[in-house]
């Protein structure tokens, strides 16, 4: 039987929904379905149409894509009642290149049945938005948490993803959902919950993202126990397989005083051989090695380990960044911009990336 994560009571969650949500008050990102949090903060509540059509047509297509089709959507058949007058036939034609066109058949059928067994008003329970055509348990908390700003727990894919990784649930994510349904329970907000729902997907999208999340810059990273394991990108759990880190390392990422970043050519023979990138330690097994860093200075080990696979195994590299006042002549200095960091081996440049972010910020 499921239970809730027995490590949950190392940590208090009870402000955990205030400390998002005051991230989110801060940064949410603008989408045009969206009433801001200034806003929705002051009772303005958002368009359950407008939230229903963006619902649909994010079910399998990304936000940048949605944002032009949903405009032009919105603009053609701004309320349910236009969209019923409208035909199958012009509704497949702007929905055309988003695929999946069942969706747009069913917006056609559900908007009908809203206009002629609802008097064009969205029903506001989850019960009566799940008979509509189209419309599946997550969309309707969605609906029913965003537009209606009740009560509901919504979960997609970047809240399995958060909560797994809060409560550090080590279960195989296809059968964990009865335990992030628990978890998140205990910490959503029900004071806002159209706002914390839009809140985890905006930290989903932008912090706490499937590989290498920003755990340094996340607003709630003190509640996680990811975090604090230094498990999170393992979690969630895929195929039953954790995954095992096999061998550790640094990488040393030193900046001249003319905000130049030193690399160096590896040697012809091993892994990466003959690439040019920073310096980086011996990669061990199990444990990692004493850092040795290649120039004087005053280097600081940043808290997040960047995760990377190759072929044969898992490699944790910790970053360890410094300005750098002396450095031999056989070294290339190259300026700390994109190309530079697009120019290195996958593994250099999400260290680069990281390294450089966190050290500036
Ligand atoms: Fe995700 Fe890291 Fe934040 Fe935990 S600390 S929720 S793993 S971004």
């Amino acid at each position: 039987m499921n239970k809730i994560n027995e490590k949950t009571d190392k940590v208090n969650y009870s402000k955990f929904s205030l400390t998002l949500l005051d991230w989110y008050d801060r940064e949410a990102r603008k989408m045009p379905w969206r009433i801001p949090p200034e806003l929705t903060k002051r009772g303005i509540k958002n368009n359950p149409y407008k939230i229903w059509i963006s619902e649909i047509m994010l079910q399998q297509t990304g936000v940048k894509t949605v944002q032009n089709y949903y405009l032009n959507f919105i603009n053609k058949w701004p309320n349910v009642l236009k969209l019923n007058e409208s035909n199958e036939d012009e509704i497949l034609k702007e929905w055309s290149g988003l695929g999946y066109y069942r969706r747009a058949l069913n917006l056609k059928k559900c908007a009908k049945i809203i206009c002629e067994n609802y008097e064009g008003k969205f029903p506001d329970s989850e019960k009566e938005l799940l008979n509509l055509p189209g419309i599946g348990t997550y969309t309707a908390a969605a609906i029913i948490s965003i537009a209606f700003n009740k009560p509901a727990i919504v979960i997609d894919g970047n809240i399995q993803r958060i909560v797994s990784r809060l409560f550090e649930i080590k279960e195989d994510i296809k059968k964990s959902n009865s335990i992030i349904h628990k978890n998140l329970k205990t910490i959503y907000s029900k004071k806002r919950p159209g706002d914390f729902a839009q809140a985890t997907m905006d930290l989903g999208a932008t912090i706490c993202k499937p590989t290498n999340p920003k755990c340094n810059f996340c607003p709630v990273n003190k509640y996680c126990l990811a975090f604090k394991n230094n498990t999170y990108n393992f979690i969630p759990i895929k195929n039953n397989k954790l995954r095992k880190v096999s061998r550790k390392g640094f990488i040393f990422i030193g900046i001249t005083y003319a905000n130049k970043i030193i690399l160096i050519k590896r040697p012809e023979k091993g892994l990466l051989a003959g690439t040019i990138c920073p310096p980086t330690s011996d990669w061990k097994e199990s444990e990692f090695p004493v850092p040795k860093p290649p120039f004087k200075g005053e280097w600081k080990t940043l808290n997040q380990s960047i995760f990377h696979s190759f072929t044969h195994f898992d490699l944790e590299l910790k970053v360890m960044i410094s300005m750098i006042k002396n450095y031999p002549n056989n070294v290339y200095l190259e300026p700390i911009n994109k190309n530079t960091i697009n120019s290195l081996p996958t593994v250099m440049k999400k260290s680069v990336a990281f390294g450089i972010e966190s050290f500036f910020n």
